[in-house]
């Protein structure tokens, strides 16, 4: 894989021979720039369609318009399902059980999980683990289906996105639904980065069980949850690389992002900590802040 001849990369040369980090706003503004809706990361110039140079899969970043995407092979989904398997496997997601998501449709967390709804993945990370799953869209006004859908499937575990967490308690309580009868425990995501500590301890409180962080950074295609054990961010060595850089963030290089290469993506304030958790004693691990 190399980056030049990506309009993105190309603009971005750091004088010290790599490329200088970047945003997802950096990506965005060069998007509209350029008028690609890959940013200028695809290989041998600007997007094309009439080229027709279509990576095999595309998918749009929650970015804001104009649309941005990401685009890969069967190999690379395959392998960011892969971070997604471990994340749910770390929090104890094993044959049997079912994950509901209360999650958009197009959510990675979504696509990734079951085979059945993207062509090219091959399994999907709940399927790998035996699990099963389903999809509730994540709409405020789907919060008393989500409810119901607690009820009656009894999933193991929920995924919810930050901005529906409200309705969905509000629903719960009108359908009678006690998550704890339910559930072993339930996961925030927010699109881009990770929920506010304070937020998660407040849902944990009203809810009555274990709620886990999701850190996203959909653009470089990072999956990561945290530990129960250290609080801390387990980070899949063989998928990403951590940087820290001189200001107090940390950036991520995906190996295995070759279509849409996401090398250096500045994730912000945040501290890369060293292995040692008891959980998982290899793993480095990463404080988002
Ligand atoms: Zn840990």
């Amino acid at each position: 894989m190399t980056l030049a001849g990506r309009p993105f990369y190309d603009a971005r040369l750091d004088p010290a021979g790599g490329t200088a980090t970047w945003t997802l706003d950096d990506l965005c503004e060069f998007a509209a720039e350029v008028g690609d809706p890959y940013g200028g990361r695809l290989t041998g110039g600007p997007f094309d369609p009439a080229a027709e140079r279509l990576p095999p899969f595309s998918l749009q970043l929650e970015a804001g318009e104009p649309p941005v995407w990401v685009g890969l092979d069967g190999g690379e989904l395959a392998q960011w399902a892969t971070a997604l398997e471990r994340l749910l496997a770390r929090w104890g997601v094993t044959a049997g059980d079912t994950v509901g998501f209360y999650e958009y449709g197009s959510s990675p967390l979504v696509l990734l999980s079951a085979g059945s709804y993207v062509p090219g993945l091959g399994r999907g990370a709940t399927d790998r683990l035996g699990a099963d799953m389903f999809c509730n869209d994540g709409m405020g006004n789907m919060a008393l289906r989500m409810a119901e859908a607690i009820r009656v499937v009894r999933p193991s575990a929920m995924v919810v996105r930050a901005d529906v967490a409200a309705p969905l308690t509000e629903a719960l309580e009108m359908s009678g639904v006690w998550l704890p009868d339910v559930l072993r425990w339930a996961a925030i995501t927010v699109p881009d980065g990770a929920p506010f500590p304070g937020d998660v301890a407040r849902w944990s409180e009203r809810w009555g069980l274990p709620v886990r962080r999701i850190l996203r950074a959909d653009a470089a295609f990072l999956l990561a949850g945290d530990c129960d054990a250290c609080g801390l961010f387990h980070i899949d060595a063989d998928c990403y690389d951590l940087e820290p850089l001189p200001d107090g963030e940390v950036a991520v290089t995906t190996g295995f992002a070759t279509t849409t290469p996401a090398v250096r993506y500045n994730l912000g304030l945040a501290e890369r900590m060293a292995p040692g958790c008891p959980e998982e004693p290899g793993a480095p691990r990463l404080r988002w802040l």
